[in-house]
């Protein structure tokens, strides 16, 4: 197998996780962009539970079509212009996960109350326009939202992830919407009282980087492909 056959297994099993962990249904996309080019494979305009290796779209960051058959998903441009803008990442994660969307509209920006949320110590800006991104111009406009950063909540829509490779773009997604989710629990038990959360410090947050790095993010990953590949498709809907 060479490197870019492992890449789409790679990509392929990315969107079915992004699917099987309830993350997106019908929508969504995972994306990696094939090393030291300025090109991306990406599944064609289907639910990304149903995506296929042998089935990926090679996009590059103009939008335009190198390889492949079929539609692109409309929203290409997220991951286009994440990939233009950086040159550090090398995999791109867009879903629609539900405790994410339900922080935007109540206006609560992301916190850290675990320890897994403690990668986006940093905080995680919002794009707070609503609709989908489906123009180059909004794909540049998240992209510098993203800024620098991990990610990118979105306003009655869902997050994009943007890290060093497809891998960790996905585990990082799964991770935000844990996280995300458990704020709302916490939220929900303090009576709405944001003030009553125990939000990690930038100092007690520092320490726990290496859960999306190494082995621990390893042990994530085979745990989330081996849950994408034994169960059907929507068995993790919510
Ligand atoms: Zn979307």
């Amino acid at each position: 197998m060479t490197d870019v056959d492992a890449l789409r297994q790679d990509v392929a099993i990315a969107n079915r996780i992004l699917e099987r962990m309830g993350l997106s249904h019908a929508f969504g996309h995972a994306s990696a962009r094939i090393p030291g080019t300025n090109t991306f494979l990406m599944p064609t305009r289907r639910s990304p539970g149903l995506a296929e290796a042998g089935e990926l779209l090679v996009i590059d960051t103009e939008g335009r079509l190198v390889s492949g058959e079929g539609e692109p998903n409309s929203e290409f441009w997220i991951h286009a212009r994440m990939y233009a803008a950086r040159e550090d990442v090398g995999g791109v994660v867009h879903a629609h996960p539900p405790a994410c969307v339900c922080l935007t509209q109540i206006g609560e920006p992301h916190r850290v109350v675990h320890n897994q949320g403690a990668i986006f110590s940093a905080g995680v800006p919002e794009y707070a326009r609503v609709g989908l991104i489906r123009t180059r111009e909004l794909g540049d406009l998240l992209a510098k939202v993203v800024g620098g950063g991990k990610a990118a909540m979105m306003r009655g829509h869902g997050i994009t992830t943007a890290f060093s490779d497809v891998r960790t773009a996905t585990v990082a997604a799964c991770y935000l919407e844990e996280s995300a989710a458990l704020q709302l629990r916490m939220l929900s038990a303090a009576g709405g009282d944001a003030t009553r959360l125990r939000v990690f410090s930038a100092e007690e947050a520092l320490p726990l980087a290496d859960q999306i790095a190494g082995s621990v993010a390893r042990r994530a990953w085979d745990y989330f492909a081996a849950v994408a590949a034994a169960n059907p498709l929507g068995s993790g809907q919510k």
